[in-house]
């Protein structure tokens, strides 16, 4: 199986299953006992969310644990318009379904949100945001990097703008976490969410970074655990899991992510020689070292990745959470890609492990593929091509 799907999920590197194994097994104390046994889960815990917190230059106390990236956003917009009646979000038409789905919540209890537009490479302009600004605006929320496109914002920046008229400034981090480095100081980021399964590390834990004193109401009642914020008994294993997938990470991060630019490059720019009619979408910098994302006019991306699978190759025709839907992609409306476009979308995402003979063979294949649908495709045979693409 030749895996080009790491933004959907990653595998978990076996040095984070190993550290995982004792929390599954001996190691199972309740870290809210007054006992030794659970004293020292409770002390690893808490070297875990300090070793989290200096990875974007936070307090451990600003790092809540929770079931990953969509926890996290949920939490960030909800808690922040529980508290702010009748006020208004700016964030941006891109965002993952979990912020989308969440404004749409709030919109629906009398939280107004403005959705600003990226332009066609998928950058969001600061400017924009800043015009979007109302009286009422106590949130912007941006992501650091798409999942889809792989575009990255500029972070600082927009920090910068929400911090001057004094506005919560939170950013989806899950895709860009690992990848560009995140200091909450620097970028003067209210609130950042991070998910484990992005980053080598286990399924169904993250967290949010909420700076001190931004956010009171508690997101999940019940017992003290999270600093009174989120009730429950912690995911120990996948705590663990995830510190130790950070550190791995951001370790390695130069020559990880000088890697995989130098595949991906490889990658693209042979797609896009050696294949007419194709149209990389995202900005050509600004993008995340893994992600490719590539429109091939007059074939369905449905179907190329149902050949790819046949074939051993692992990608996805748009995020993996919209995969099921017919309808095209938000991110690549939003960019302004016409629906026959969009709707013969493919992205690879690949990881640091690939190797050339890999790329070549997918290649083939997608090469193959593509040829074989065009043939078939009485559009694209009657237009004779897509030369302005
Ligand atoms: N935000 C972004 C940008 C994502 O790519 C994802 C996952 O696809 C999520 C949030 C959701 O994260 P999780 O799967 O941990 O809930």
């Amino acid at each position: 199986m030749i895996y080009m799907d790491n933004a959907a999920t990653t595998k978990m590197r076996p040095e984070v299953v190993r550290a995982m194994l004792p929390y599954m097994g001996n190691r199972y104390g309740n870290p809210s006992g007054i006992y030794t046994f659970s004293k020292n889960v409770h002390q690893d815990v808490a070297n875990a969310r300090k070793k989290l917190a200096d990875t974007i230059n936070a307090q451990p106390e600003e790092i809540y644990f929770t079931s990953g990236g969509t926890e996290s956003d949920n939490w960030a917009l909800k808690m922040a318009a529980a508290e702010h009646p009748g006020g208004h979000i700016v964030t941006t038409a891109i965002e993952h379904h979990a912020i989308l789905k969440s404004c749409e919540y709030l919109q629906e209890q009398g939280i107004e949100v403005s959705y600003v537009r990226p332009d066609r490479d998928g950058m969001v302009h600061v400017g924009d945001l800043e015009h979007a600004v109302k009286k009422n605006t106590f949130m912007v929320s941006v992501m650091a990097a798409n999942n889809e496109i792989g575009t990255i914002q500029p972070i600082a920046e927009i920090g910068q703008m929400a911090r001057q008229r004094k506005i919560l400034f939170h950013t989806d981090a899950v895709q860009a976490y690992t990848n560009i480095g995140m200091d909450v100081d620097l970028m003067d980021i209210d609130m950042l969410s991070v998910s484990g399964h992005k980053i080598n590390g286990p399924k169904g834990i993250g967290f949010l970074y909420i700076r001190s004193g931004c956010l009171k109401t508690p997101f999940i009642n019940g017992g003290g655990q999270e600093m009174g914020m989120r009730a429950g008994t912690e995911n120990v294993a996948g705590i663990i899991g995830l510190s130790k997938a950070a550190e791995l990470a951001m370790n390695n991060m130069q020559a990880r992510t000088g890697r995989e630019i130098y595949m991906r490059n490889y990658m693209a720019n042979r797609i896009l020689n050696e294949i007419d009619d194709v149209k990389l979408n995202g900005h050509n910098q600004q993008r995340l070292p893994n992600n490719m994302n590539f429109s091939f006019y007059g074939a369905d991306g449905a179907t190329l990745i149902v050949m790819l699978d046949k074939q051993g190759i692992c990608a996805s025709a748009g995020s993996a959470c919209s995969s099921a839907s017919a309808s095209a992609s938000h991110v690549l409306k939003a960019i302004g890609l016409p629906d026959d476009l969009a709707h013969s979308t493919v992205r690879f995402t690949i990881n640091e492990e690939i190797t050339r003979q890999e790329i070549d063979y997918a290649i083939a294949c997608l090469k193959q593929n593509v040829w074989d649908l065009r043939a078939m495709s009485e559009d694209y045979r009657n237009h004779g091509g897509y030369g302005s693409l």
